[in-house]
């Protein structure tokens, strides 16, 4: 192997090449990354960068000097648009070809937009959409954020702490549903509502109404109105997937992605997947699993890059514990494997009155999942027992809670 191609130039695809270069890979690695920017950071977008306490520039992954080392032959702004397996080819935007005798899929996602055609509406996934919300937040003093997901939860607080009135509206009952079991969903609601969140839930938007091209208010389900100069949208993401289509890779149905197995190989020889749009199976979870994790980019990527490399012989199986932190409200959030659905909830330490827990979920006499509000050091210590099947009884006998 001579080439090999990495699509996709975020945490995913900088973590393959840098794994590529450690196994000690001389040939040539072309990354290609449809942004114009070197491998940066997405968390701070919603964090600091809203709130102005990091640039976004200072948000790259790698420094120059460590970027540079890894030889790469990089082409950003332009977008992998074809696959073509029988040539050993992959075809960018403008025409070209490069050779691809390996090939890492990491095109990851893009925040899904409504189509308002108002100028105030956003998403937050890139650089320039988290400088335009900034802008934004600058210029008003009011933000209406539809969607209660990590990303919409994560504005709320930030615009909060620059002194925004904000209007939270979610069509759940709960913030972060898809996440995370309601009895902990009402912990955050509470959380929303103790730093003056105007919290809207149980309510779908049903409009987005402008004045002179920008937009003015959000309608409602239940018939009422939001008056807001400014929207962020956070309604999840959908898949870069399409430059795939017809090219023999085979894409998953539900939730979406590149079908891989344990080890990254997708349905043709040396093409991998890893990151957002990777769908993998997941033994201690029962099924398939696709992670929108920051960790799990590039954990899973370093794994599918040595297994492109060790060809027929690739053993290295990536069986994580699922790992993924917010913040908010100078909180941290910290969700080790699944909250939800669970059986059962179990607050091991603290409580949701203090605003500081961690809480284990069950699953069919098993531990799934352990969740931490403000309380780090304790929360990570439980990250062994999710590392292997762990009984409900021993978990809650590890945290020293009897039953
Ligand atoms: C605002 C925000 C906050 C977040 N906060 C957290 C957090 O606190 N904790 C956490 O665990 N996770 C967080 N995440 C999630 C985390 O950032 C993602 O899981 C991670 O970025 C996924 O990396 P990736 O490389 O798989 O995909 P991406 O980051 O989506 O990178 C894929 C890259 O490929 C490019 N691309 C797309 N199509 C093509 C193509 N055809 N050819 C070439 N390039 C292409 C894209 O432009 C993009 O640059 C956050 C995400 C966002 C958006």
């Amino acid at each position: 192997m001579d080439n090999v191609v990495i699509a996709g130039a975020g945490m995913a695809g900088l973590h393959a090449a840098e794994s590529l270069r450690e196994a000690g890979f001389e040939g040539r690695v072309t990354l290609i990354g449809a942004e114009e920017h070197r491998p940066y950071s997405r968390p701070p977008l919603s964090k600091e960068v809203l709130t102005g306490t990091s640039s976004p520039k200072g948000i790259a992954l790698r420094d120059d000097a460590a970027f540079d080392a890894l030889r790469l032959d990089l082409r950003l702004g332009r977008g992998a648009a074809r696959l073509l397996p029988g040539e050993r080819a992959v075809e960018l935007d403008d025409g070209s070809r490069v050779r691809a005798d390996g090939v890492v899929v990491a095109t990851g996602a893009r925040a899904r937009r409504p189509g308002t055609g108002l100028a105030g509406v956003h998403v937050l996934r890139t650089r320039e959409d988290a400088e335009e919300v900034r802008a934004d937040l600058e210029r008003h003093d009011r933000v209406a954020v539809v969607g209660a997901g990590f990303v919409g939860a994560e504005v709320a607080a930030s615009a909060r702490a620059l002194g925004r009135e904000v209007v939270l509206v979610e069509a759940a009952p709960t913030p972060l549903t898809r996440a995370v079991d309601p009895r902990v969903g009402r912990v955050l609601t509470d959380l929303h509502r103790d730093n003056g969140v105007d919290l809207r839930l149980g309510v779908g938007v049903s409009g987005f109404e402008g004045e002179g091209g920008r937009v003015r208010r959000i309608r409602l389900a239940d018939g009422s109105a939001v008056e807001a100069p400014v929207v962020v949208c956070g309604l999840g993401v959908d898949l870069n997937t399409e430059w795939l289509e017809g090219s023999g890779v085979a894409l998953a149905d539900g939730a979406g992605g590149v079908l891989c197995d344990a080890r990254g190989r997708t349905s043709l020889p040396n093409v991998y997947a890893a990151g957002d749009l990777a769908n993998f199976p997941h033994p201690r979870y029962g099924g398939r699993m696709r992670l929108e994790h920051w960790t799990n980019a590039g954990e899973q990527a370093a794994v599918a890059a040595r297994n492109l490399l060790a060809g027929a012989g690739a053993a290295e199986e990536y069986t994580p514990v699922p790992y993924f932190w917010s913040d908010q409200y100078k909180r941290k959030i910290q969700l080790l494997g699944q909250a939800a659905p669970a059986d059962r909830v179990e607050f091991v330490h603290g409580s949701p009155e203090e605003r500081k827990f961690v809480a284990f979920f069950g699953r069919e006499g098993m531990l799934i999942g352990v969740l931490g509000l403000k309380s780090t050091p304790k929360t990570m210590r439980y990250r062994p027992l999710l590392a292997e099947p762990t009984s409900w009884e021993d978990a809650l006998a590890a945290a020293g809670v009897g039953r």
